[in-house]
């Protein structure tokens, strides 16, 4: 895979950027997390793209509908632009489980979709996310691994690349000199 390509992070939405209140459908609801606005700026000025890619299965199970869904979606991308924050991406896959969507999280579609898109380095890149499935996500698409504000007994069945508990540990991880360049080359 080489140096071709930029870096992203990829960032789950609800419990890693945004309080988790399970199958979001009102803008309302909506509310960042401490230092999200800040650590995001960080990791732009980095050199990082910055990429939602969420799991909203709540439309496939009919529990709330694809405008709803959208219209969170769109209220968090707005938040993070009244924090200075242009993402460079906002995904989302509405599938509930039973469909084996190779898009819905632990499946990589998401960030392989958006690497494509983008022109993303899937190697020198970053996935963060609150639950195992964004750490499988991130490992199968042969990204480095950030599980977020976790509980450790969980930890041995993923082993991610690194457990942070907030925002400010995220970016001391991504940002150290040491961690730039294993950065260049995941496998
Ligand atoms: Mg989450």
């Amino acid at each position: 895979m080489g140096r071709a390509g930029r870096p992203a992070v990829f960032l789950d939405r609800d419990g890693t950027l945004i309080d988790d209140v399970g199958y979001p459908r009102d803008p309302d609801q909506v509310r960042l997390l401490p230092g999200v606005g800040t650590a995001l700026i960080q990791l732009q000025s980095l050199g990082f793209l910055l990429v939602i890619v969420s799991n909203q299965s709540g439309v496939g199970r009919g529990m709330i509908t694809p405008e709803e869904a959208r219209a969170v979606h769109e209220q968090v991308i707005s938040e993070l632009a009244a924090n200075g924050v242009q993402l460079d991406g906002a995904y989302y896959c509405p599938h509930s489980p039973d469909n084996n969507s190779p898009c819905r999280k632990p499946e990589p579609g998401m960030l392989r979709q958006a690497a494509e898109d983008l022109g993303i380095n899937l190697s020198r890149s970053f996935m963060i996310g609150d639950k195992l499935s964004d750490v499988e996500a991130g490992k199968q698409a042969g990204c480095w691994t950030i599980l977020f504000g976790h509980s450790p007994s969980s930890l041995a069945k993923v082993a991610p690349d690194y457990v942070a508990t907030d925002w400010d540990a995220v970016v001391a991880y991504i940002s150290a000199p040491a961690r730039e360049l294993a950065a260049g080359e995941r496998r």
